[in-house]
């Protein structure tokens, strides 16, 4: 027998436990669901393994979760014949934060305390799973025996900043959790009640798909004739009498066999808490039968809250697999595509193997037509939704949506269709490409956006001025993720879109004349700037400001670049072309002094300074800022 070791929890976990029990002082009975959730994600597990090591549990197939008060000790004991934790699984998964949301957890932790104090919303987007014992218990025990495995291990902790562990001897597989309750406080409920957890169980956690069981005490008539009674016939004695029965508290009905109107918004809201581990409630159901060839539920939630891990590549994706009722797997990645992985359900098919695999499932044509039609459905949802839930949903997952573009090349059109852009025109809304198209002037072929890094930068680019001059709309692009939507996305019904800062606009020409008269002036531009730009040429982008940057159709935008270098990434040296705006009295200025003397050492000075000018306004970094502001005082000097 090991010994007893005593460690400390992980910063983290004292400052979860401290906005657990803070924040749902006022929700305490909310631990039921929480553990019976983990017993029968623990059940699901070991029914997943039994399929292909069943003798790991033959000695118990009868999967179940017990929960059992005690109101002299002061205990609720709650208890499943699940996969069960080793003792390196202890340590791993109780004690520290689930790992997927560690990181994101202490972002937000640290977030919220610079707002104002901790929020408990900010615990809805974790789910508290184990911890929420402590909301009620000043002691929590947990023994486990994993399937498999000889020793047991006991955890305990007071949730006060350490826990101790050690093996014991266990008799059965699975886990059971003692918590030794606090005292209540008024207006608590009695949670070693039999009756209050009865109420409980049916009201958080009924379509639990394995029976929870207790042992209640109940009040049955004494049979007839074992009633004592007087010569008359009359009872002396007790016509009834206690007995303790294990009763199961749940109904167990899979909530997505259901007919679709018989289930109510609060046990669709309990059944997403319950898959989906979070606290928010679902902003939109989607409960459906497929019939046909095949046929198969489809229950899904559409979160209200984006979770704070969303993109992480280590995130599960929210869709679990069951074949008639029975849990096949969670995470299933082959039911949505990664970028709907924030869609949480259940798809029941009655016809797949039971004893299928990852591997299988990829191929599997079934699936496959599954999938397709989950997509689809998804999409007319998110369609037919009011605009102003949409605008809420969008805000949520909007950048969901948008990293389907470059990778979902069968929907692109229609995912297209559900981007929102501010524009030049809109203020504080957001528009539709279809409400973009609408709006387009007569003489305006493409849609035009322009990326960057905020709105406010983007509204007063330079790169606009023609554009606006010409009262033409442009979309303005201000999530890095737009630049990989721009990359994909050349086209939407058949209006080609169209960079503001690339390649030529085709708009108001400057006359052949005017840029003859140029053109020396533009190459001696271009050789004193030769190892910063690719070219030097007239603009017909600018109506006020002197000078910008443009890139080439193909090349990389500015922003792009940005994004790339504060990623750390190495980006090919790609040289952009300067373009200046002839119309403008400085350039008129610098010719007349080029055609005097193209010596004049000033010219550098002048050429440094509509580089760095161009580099300014789109928001760039200069490569030596001290020289532009000297440059910058000596012009002012001599102005003023
Ligand atoms: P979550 O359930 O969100 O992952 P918890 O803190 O509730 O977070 O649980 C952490 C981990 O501990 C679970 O992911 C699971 O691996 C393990 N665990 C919790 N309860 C049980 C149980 N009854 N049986 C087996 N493992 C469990």
């Amino acid at each position: 027998m090991g010994t007893k070791k005593t460690r400390k929890f992980k910063t983290e976990v004292q400052q979860l436990l401290h906005l657990i029990i803070h924040s749902l002082y006022s929700n305490k009975e909310i631990f039921v669901r929480e553990l019976i959730s983990n017993a029968s994600d623990a059940i699901d597990k070991a029914r997943f393994k039994e399929q292909t090591e069943p003798a790991l549990f033959a000695d118990d197939t009868d999967f179940h979760i017990r929960l059992a008060t005690d109101s002299e000790a002061k205990t609720f004991t709650i208890s499943d014949n699940g996969i069960g934790m080793t003792l390196d699984e202890v340590n791993d998964n109780i004690g520290t934060i689930a790992q997927s949301g560690t990181a994101a957890f202490m972002e937000a932790l640290e977030k919220s305390k610079k707002e104002t104090s901790l929020s408990p919303e900010l615990i809805g987007q974790f789910g508290v799973g184990f911890y929420s014992a402590f909301i009620v218990a000043d002691k929590v025990r947990l023994d486990t025996r994993a399937a498999g495995a000889e020793k047991g291990v006991r955890w305990e902790s007071d949730g006060k900043g350490s826990y101790t562990i050690e093996e014991i001897e266990k008799e059965k597989r699975g886990t059971s959790i003692t918590l030794f309750l606090k005292d209540p406080e008024e207006g608590d409920q009695d949670f070693t009640e039999d009756y209050t957890i009865q109420h409980i169980v049916k009201k958080h956690s009924d379509f639990v798909t394995y029976p929870v069981i207790m042992n209640m005490e109940k009040s049955e008539p004494i049979p007839e004739n074992e009633v004592i009674k007087d010569s008359e016939g009359k009872p002396i004695g007790d016509t009834y009498r206690k007995v303790r029965k294990d009763e199961t508290l749940n109904s167990m009905k899979a909530i997505w066999a259901r007919a679709k109107e018989d289930v109510t918004p609060e046990e669709h809201e309990e059944f997403y808490k319950h898959i989906s581990h979070n606290w928010d409630k679902p902003l939109e159901t989607i409960h459906k039968r497929f019939e046909g060839v095949t046929e198969y539920d489809v229950l899904m939630y559409l979160p209200s809250k984006a979770p704070m891990d969303m993109f992480r590549p280590e995130r599960k994706n929210g869709m679990q697999l069951y074949c008639k009722r029975v849990f096949i797997m969670d995470d299933c990645k082959e039911l949505l595509p990664e970028y709907l992985g924030f869609v949480q359900g259940v798809v029941d098919a009655p016809d797949l193997n039971l004893n299928v695999s990852r591997e299988i499932l990829q191929e599997d044509r079934l699936v496959r037509n599954i999938r397709k039609n989950l997509v689809k459905q998804i999409f007319s949802t998110l369609e037919g939704m009011e605009k102003e839930k949409y605008e809420e949903f969008y805000g949520e997952f909007g950048q969901s949506l948008k990293a389907g573009i470059p990778t979902d090349y069968e929907n692109k059109e229609r995912l297209a269709a559900l981007l929102r852009y501010k524009t030049t025109k809109s203020g504080d809304k957001s528009v539709s490409l279809d409400d973009y198209i609408a709006n387009m002037k007569e003489d305006q072929k493409e849609i035009y956006f322009l990326t960057g890094e905020s709105l406010t930068s983007l509204l007063n680019s330079p790169l606009l001025e023609s554009l606006k001059a010409r009262d033409f709309e442009v979309l303005l692009m201000v999530d890095p993720i737009d630049e990989w939507v721009t990359q994909s996305l050349h086209e939407y019904k058949t209006k080609k879109l169209k960079s503001a800062e690339k390649g030529d606009l085709d708009l108001d020409k400057v006359d052949d004349e005017k840029k003859n008269e140029y053109s020396a002036l533009l190459s001696f531009l271009k050789g004193k700037l030769e190892a910063r730009v690719k070219d030097v040429v007239v603009s017909n982008r600018l109506k006020d400001s002197v000078s910008c940057l443009s890139g080439d159709d193909w090349g990389m935008s500015a922003y792009m670049e940005k994004i790339l270098k504060a990623s750390g990434q190495k980006t090919p040296d790609q040289k952009r072309v300067m373009e200046v705006n002839v119309n403008h009295p400085v350039l008129e200025k610098i010719k007349g002094l080029f055609e005097t003397d193209t010596t004049n050492p000033v010219l550098t000075d002048y050429s440094d300074l509509l580089y760095d000018i161009a580099v300014i306004s789109e928001g760039g970094k200069l490569d030596n800022p001290a020289r532009f502001s000297a440059l910058l005082g000596d012009l002012m000097a001599k102005a003023i």
